[in-house]
């Protein structure tokens, strides 16, 4: 959808990044560090000071104690520490239980290491856990749960009962879990994000993954890192050595500063954003396309059915991007089978409150016509 929205000048609500810049102190921080004759390879496992840094984080905002030089792997974005992960956890003929709407990464993944998904469908509006197709997907099988929360692309917060439930099932099953928690400080309605590796009988089998690009809005850095108990984090760096190997260090540097700032930046931040999506989701309402629940990440989900739309997503999708300049994400992108709901379709709200507003405009003249 990007490349369409390109091609038609349309604002692009549909791939996830901000446009406005991370803090300007973080980014000043990098920008001295180049200069500073520290730009050899950092080590393997990444630079000692975003280690620490993520440790300390970890500590401060869930519990668990992170020792920074066995149990962080500092990776290419969140998107390298999932592929390490499950390269280190997963063996052909293994099962790994997925939610679906899926993050596009997880399948291909998966199935690339000749693992097999076991996927669970929420159901919109609320997304909830559905708990019998969830015992059902743990076999003898399963090796492992990759999981999303706040979750790309449904908005979905997992709830405290939801995360237990997995918990039991993952101890029950001599399982592990991949954590992807990119979207962990964005989080809003006072919520608060709950790694399942806090829960009880949980940090021995839970790999944590983070991404300083969602946490600072600086998405093009791709600085993310892999937090977990020793034996599994050193798997992860065997993955990540025959990866990438490394990232620039100024940039890792300038990261493990952004992660010591105060609470005041991260609960500025999530209130900032919550602020976006409670205007994208008042003025898509006052065009007819009411939008579900969402209590993190960058998305919004709208059901097209109110405008009295009749094609699918992806038709609705292409149609606003034509004719009225705005792009947004067809839902059915993120399900595996070809029976997925065809009247959703995403909208990124991490813009500029006057894009944001823009695009609303456009969206009332199109379905005003
Ligand atoms: N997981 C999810 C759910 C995401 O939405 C994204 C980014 N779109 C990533 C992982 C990847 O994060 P990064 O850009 O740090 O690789």
């Amino acid at each position: 959808m990007s490349a369409v929205a390109v091609k038609h000048q349309a604002i692009n609500l549909g791939q996830g990044f901000p446009d406005t810049e991370g803090p300007r102190d973080v980014v000043e921080f990098a920008a001295r560090a180049l200069l500073d004759q520290q730009n050899q390879y950092p080590p393997l496992a990444g630079h000692p000071a975003l280690r620490e840094a993520v440790a300390a984080v970890n500590r401060r905002f869930y519990g668990p104690d992170i020792d920074p030089a066995t149990e962080v792997v500092v990776t290419s974005g969140g998107t390298e520490a999932l592929t390490a992960a499950m390269m280190a956890l997963l063996n052909p003929g293994d099962e790994v239980v997925v939610f679906e709407p899926l993050y596009d990464t997880y399948l291909p993944v998966i199935r690339m290491l000749g693992a097999w998904p076991k996927i669970v469908r929420l159901e919109p509006p609320d997304w909830a856990l559905p708990d019998a197709a969830l015992r059902e997907a743990f076999g003898a099988r399963t090796k492992l749960v990759l999981m999303n929360s706040p979750m790309n692309p449904t908005g979905k917060v997992f709830s405290a009962a939801e995360l237990g439930l997995i918990a039991e099932l993952v101890r029950q099953y001599d399982a592990y879990v991949i954590g992807d928690e990119v979207y962990e400080h964005l989080v809003f309605d006072g919520l608060r994000h709950l790694p399942l590796m806090a829960l009880p009988g949980m940090r021995e089998r839970c790999l944590r993954v983070g991404s300083a690009g969602k946490t600072f809005s600086l998405t093009g850095w791709k600085i993310g890192y892999a937090a977990a108990a020793a034996p599994l984090a050193a798997l992860v760096a065997n993955a990540h050595q025959n990866l990438t190997f490394t990232r620039p260090p100024n940039l890792q540097r300038a990261v493990a500063f952004g992660l010591g700032k105060d609470e005041a930046y991260f609960r500025g931040f999530a209130a900032d954003l919550g602020r976006k999506r409670d205007r994208l989701r008042a003025g898509l309402a006052r065009v007819g396309l009411k939008c579900l629940p969402c209590s993190g990440s960058y998305f919004l989900i709208a059901d097209i059915r109110g405008v009295g739309f009749m094609g699918s997503d992806v038709e609705f999708c292409l149609t606003i991007t034509k004719e009225a300049k705005v792009t947004a994400i067809p839902l059915s992108a993120f399900y595996d089978q070809p029976d997925a709901p065809k009247h959703l379709v995403r909208f990124a709200f991490c813009k500029r409150e006057e894009v944001l507003d823009e695009a609303v405009a456009r969206l009332g003249a199109l379905c005003a016509a």
